[in-house]
């Protein structure tokens, strides 16, 4: 006998696990089906998100920050340690205990909401009255039949041809996010938000890390004058990255009791070159995952990507049937998974759910961090919008000053003729938190002037928003 549901969920990423808990507070009767296993073999609900991608990287980045600032910036405050010493299979298990918190929390919300879990591979088996088959194949298989099918399958690490995943020495973000020790020489393909993340993590904890990076520009979706000021940091900090390069044949040999991986690569220039290196991480982008829901059975209508093809409410071509986060078009963001599940449930509830993709605001969390919302500089020169544009420098911040954290800046563009602000971006310390402010004013059509009359906190960083809010008007007071 099959078990029915009003809504059957299939993936428990942020998209999923969000849509189920937000259908279940809409009163439904929800499933939800999630096949990530734990090292015990366990549910570990969260998907890419939880489990080897936004928590278990902030959290190493947080634990090689600590070690960079002990290293460099402690005696600046007039601390010193002796015998100061980075045991990386501690930091290693700090973030493995991070992600439990995580998959348990999870757990727990299911429970709290009602929603039915089951841990398996979730595919379509056919089209019956009124819904949809679904077989559950995991330890314990169950057939489910459901009304309203919501897919949040989410992404997987596109490999390089001919150089596959081991996750020894040619790595994904799993691999990444679980070195055992410090590598020498660490490559990375890809100047993306994982590739500058992971990074970032290795170079703080003693590598010499080189990226390659096939585009001519370096982080093209930001706005480009953010991404100059990210970049002479990134140079600053010793993180080496070629632009407009090449990448030819990956060649793994054996020295002594050591692999090294070789990266053949012509650079802008032309000239041919090798980068010898220990461990090479290749993040070139993501696949969505749709391989193990059987779309066939159904005539799910997938892209030449193999993505879900959506309208832009997350409907597919069958009815009943949605699709959010990575496995459909748009910025493969946890935030954005979220914001689309919670739409979809107020959509099948009869509600008007929304997303608005001009404010999903975008971070990486390298230091400095950089966030922005909104349009760049060069998409609005190229949608021939007249602007004004005002920037305030962190190291006219008292905070910043305080904190010892001065790169960077804060920079409004808005509209020339009603002042409503059409973008904010930020290079600087804690952009990832500072750009909430922006997102909500946004969202409420603020002007630049209004957030320039609004009473910010002194001493903080966003005072610098305040005051870039200003610039935007030529009446900076603290530059
Ligand atoms: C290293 C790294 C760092 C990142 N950092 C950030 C960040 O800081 N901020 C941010 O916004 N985004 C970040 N991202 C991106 C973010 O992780 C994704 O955008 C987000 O996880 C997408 O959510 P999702 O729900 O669509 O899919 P996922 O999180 O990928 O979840 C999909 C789930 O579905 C399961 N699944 C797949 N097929 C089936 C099936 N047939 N049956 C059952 N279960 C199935 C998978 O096992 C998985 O658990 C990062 C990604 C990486 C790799």
């Amino acid at each position: 006998m099959s078990k029915s549901f009003d809504v059957i969920v299939i993936g428990a990423g942020p998209g999923g696990y969000i849509a189920a808990i937000r259908a279940a507070q809409l009163g439904f009767h929800v499933a939800c089906i999630d096949e990530w296993s734990n090292a015990a073999g366990g549910p570990a609900p969260g998907g890419t998100c939880t489990n080897v991608g936004c928590i278990p990287s902030k959290a190493l980045l947080q634990s090689s920050e600590h070690y960079e600032h002990a290293v460099k910036h402690f005696g600046e405050h007039g601390i010193s340690l002796k015998d100061l010493k980075m045991d990386v299979a501690q930091m290693i298990g700090r973030k493995d205990a991070v992600i439990k918190q995580n998959n348990d929390g999870i757990l727990y919300l299911f429970k709290k909401n009602k929603v039915t879990f089951f841990h398996g591979r979730g595919s379509f088996v056919q089209t019956v009255d009124g819904g949809y088959e679904i077989a559950v194949t995991g330890s314990k298989p169950e057939t489910l039949t459901g009304r309203q099918i919501v897919i949040a399958t989410g992404s997987s690490a596109r490999a390089l041809p001919g150089a596959p995943f081991d996750e020894i020495n040619i790595l994904s973000n799993d691999g990444a996010l679980r070195m055992g020790a410090v590598p020498k020489r660490l490559g990375i393909i890809g100047s993306g938000v994982i590739g500058l993340e992971m990074g970032s993590v290795w170079r703080r904890l003693g590598a010499e890390v080189t990226v390659l990076e096939g585009l001519p520009t370096f982080l093209g979706a930001a706005d480009e004058q953010i991404a100059k000021e990210a970049k002479k940091a990134f140079d600053k900090q010793g993180l080496k990255i070629e632009l407009g390069v090449k990448v030819g044949e990956i060649t793994s040999a054996k020295k002594g009791k050591q692999t090294q991986v070789g990266v053949a690569y012509i650079d802008a220039q032309g000239a041919e070159h090798k980068l010898e290196v220990d461990k090479l991480i290749v993040s070139i982008g993501r696949v969505p995952n749709t391989a193990g829901l059987n779309p066939e059975a159904v005539g799910l209508q997938l892209d030449e990507r193999g993505a879900i093809v959506v309208d832009g409410d997350c409907k597919t071509n069958l009815p009943g049937v949605w699709a959010v986060g990575d496995v459909v078009r748009g910025p493969m963001l946890a935030h954005k998974a979220e914001e689309e599940g919670v739409a979809v449930a107020e959509r099948i509830a009869g509600q008007h759910g929304h997303v608005d993709f001009n404010l999903i605001p975008w971070v990486i969390y390298t230091s400095p961090e950089i966030a922005w919302v909104g349009k760049t500089e060069q998409q609005l020169k190229a949608e021939g919008v007249k602007y004004k544009a005002g920037t305030f420098p962190f190291l006219a911040n008292g905070r910043a000053r305080a904190l010892g954290d001065t790169t960077g800046m804060v920079k409004f563009l808005a509209d020339a003729a009603t002042d409503e602000v059409l973008g904010v971006h930020i290079v600087g310390p804690f952009a990832s938190e500072l750009i909430a402010e922006a997102c909500v004013a946004m969202a409420f059509r603020a002007s630049s002037e209004d957030i320039a009359r609004i009473c910010h906190a002194h001493p903080s960083l966003s005072e610098a928003t305040k005051e870039a809010a200003l610039a935007v008007d030529k009446r900076t007071l603290n530059f």
